[in-house]
């Protein structure tokens, strides 16, 4: 390793603030965080680096290293893939205003989902706005936790495998660009782009090899392999996948507080596959304790 390792283990390098579908401000999130045993945690709001400041300031109290990052909207043909950015310029233009047309066109997309919802159920877009903070990146988990403070659905989970899912026509997708711009963004921006959760749905669903060649040339630089959802199969193949294209290989909660079963720290990051990100990272600095 070229870099002094500054940041301690264990190292989770995936979670969720209030900024976008997690439960708990960035705040708390570094406080709980560093309650969970963890040495070093990772910020990656959906589409947003607004809770960077906040996140910062904990981890010096707490004393623990934050790795500032986002999870990248991106789709190819209808389905959604996620693209983790860590330690990015936060300022970077053609960056922020790509976000901020994600972040448009998932409000846009919420506010047409509720009102079609709204005509078979009690239910409004002031219900939405009730369960989310001011200026957070929407999502369905925000209409979630409205359908459940309306008695429409038990929890999250249930919101998800009932009306909020595809199937039940009230689904909508949102703008998102294509993965391909999305890496190129990431590192235009100083960032390190790593393909999130990539075999949520098995073996089948496994980025096709094309087209992760063409993501590694776009300056894909990681594949999260260890992740609660992952499938074994899926997890087998990527590990080839990853020496194959000499690919950092990363595993993560995806904790979003009480909106989702994970648990922070159920899977890490070896240290030094967090020594390469930073070695690759210009955009920002990671926050140390000292
Ligand atoms: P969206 O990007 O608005 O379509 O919403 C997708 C988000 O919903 C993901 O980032 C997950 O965090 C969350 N999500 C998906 N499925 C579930 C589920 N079954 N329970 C809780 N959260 C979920
Ligand atoms: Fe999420
Ligand atoms: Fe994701
Ligand atoms: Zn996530």
């Amino acid at each position: 390793m070229s870099v002094v390792q500054r940041f301690a283990v264990p190292i989770d390098l995936h979670t969720h603030s209030s900024i976008s579908d997690g439960t708990q401000t960035p705040e708390e999130l570094v406080r709980a965080a560093q309650q969970a045993g963890l040495g070093t945690v990772a910020l990656t709001d959906h589409d947003s680096s607004k809770g960077w400041a906040e996140a910062a300031e904990a981890a010096r109290q707490e004393r623990i290293t934050l790795i500032p990052g986002m999870e990248l909207s991106t789709k190819v043909g209808g389905t959604s893939v996620h693209m983790l950015a860590y330690l990015f310029d936060p300022e970077n233009v053609e960056l922020v205003e790509e976000l901020q047309r994600i972040r448009e066109a998932r409000r846009t997309r919420a506010e047409s989902m509720v009102s079609r919802i709204g005509r078979d159920y009690d239910f409004t877009w002031d219900d939405v706005v009730a369960q989310s903070a001011v200026g957070t990146t929407l999502g369905r988990p925000h209409i979630a936790d409205a359908l459940v403070a309306r008695g429409h659905a038990t929890s999250r989970k249930d919101a998800f495998a009932g009306i909020l899912n595809f199937r039940h026509g009230y689904y909508e997708p949102h703008y998102a660009p294509d993965p391909v711009t999305g890496a190129r963004l990431i590192r235009a921006a100083g960032g390190v782009p790593v393909l999130a959760h990539p075999a949520t749905r098995g073996i089948e669903h496994v980025i096709d090899e094309q087209r992760l060649a063409e993501l590694v040339d776009a300056g894909l630089a990681g594949l999260e392999i260890d992740h609660p959802e992952n499938e074994p199969s899926g997890m087998a193949r990527l590990r080839e996948l990853a020496v194959e294209h000499d690919l950092i290989v990363t595993g993560s909660s995806d904790y979003h507080g009480t909106g989702k079963v994970n648990r922070l720290g159920e899977c890490t990051t070896a240290p030094d596959a967090l020594a390469r990100i930073i070695e690759q990272a210009t955009g920002s600095e990671p926050v140390y304790p000292d």
